[in-house]
């Protein structure tokens, strides 16, 4: 009760801020197209069905047309083959949705090489610096890919090769998954993988390897920028979808200044 007390004093005093991650949803936000004959996921439709009219003399509302993987969003276990025996997005466990973020910079890799894929050491070194991720915590990645995010093909950035976007090569993806306790990852781009993910061995490795191994994944998200490189706590809200693979989420961070 105390504790909550003191939480509730500090945002109204603005001694911890709330920032929102979360790209705000609107037709411009990216979805992703999938290659001949993989059906794509829905993009964001807001479909008026009442505005004070004869539909609805003193209401307005709209329905809303969404996949579970367009915008901001969370991949749920059972989203990839080897997670196929785990969990829906309805079955997150609560504890791992609110938890410590740490933030880990490659915006100067990304701006030098839209490719750009962190290895193993990239953490490492960054762990030598600021210490260990934190138990049930998040690995939030700036990329800055997130000024992209309401321009489809600047996000998305292909060409005949495939889409250009940072992520991470299978050892890393295998590491994060395998030797690190985290809740998951966090990253601006559109998906969890780089862009040519589906090219590696084994393909869309953080997919494969997060997924399978009860971890959870964040894509779309924004303002990373303004998080300090440890210390934040955010809070992650996707829907419970019963046998959802995933769902939009709102994300929040709570920032604690002086
Ligand atoms: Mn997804």
């Amino acid at each position: 009760m105390a504790q909550l007390g003191e939480l509730v004093a500090a945002i109204s005093n603005g001694k911890v801020e709330i920032i929102d991650l979360t790209n705000k949803l609107t037709e411009n936000t990216p979805s992703m197209t999938l290659p001949d004959p993989f059906p794509s996921p829905a993009p964001f439709v807001l479909e008026e069905i009442a505005a004070y009219d004869e539909r609805g003399p003193v209401w307005r509302a709209n329905d809303i047309h969404i996949s579970e993987h367009t915008g901001t969003h969370l991949d749920a276990p059972i989203h990839w083959i080897t997670g196929r025996d785990g969990r829906d997005v309805s079955e997150t466990p609560l504890p791992r949705l609110i938890g410590p973020a740490v933030v880990v910079d490659f915006t100067a890799e990304a701006a030098a090489n839209p490719d750009f894929v962190a290895t193993p050491d990239h953490f490492k070194e960054w762990q030598t610096e600021h210490g260990d991720f934190p138990q049930n915590g998040w690995v939030l990645v700036r990329t800055g890919w997130s000024v992209h995010s309401q321009n489809a093909e600047r996000f998305v950035n292909a060409d005949s090769e495939g889409a250009h976007t940072p992520g991470f090569t299978p050892e890393c993806a295998r590491w994060l998954a395998e030797e690190t306790h985290i809740s998951g990852v966090g990253v601006e781009t559109m998906g969890l993988d780089a862009g040519l993910g589906h090219a590696m061995e084994p393909g869309m490795p953080m997919h494969y390897y997060l997924l399978g191994n009860d971890k959870y994944g964040i894509t779309s998200l924004q303002n990373l920028d303004r998080l300090p490189v440890t210390g934040a706590v955010i809070v992650v809200a996707p829907l419970p979808i019963v046998g959802g693979t995933g769902s939009p989420a709102r994300v929040l961070a709570l920032v604690e200044h002086g």
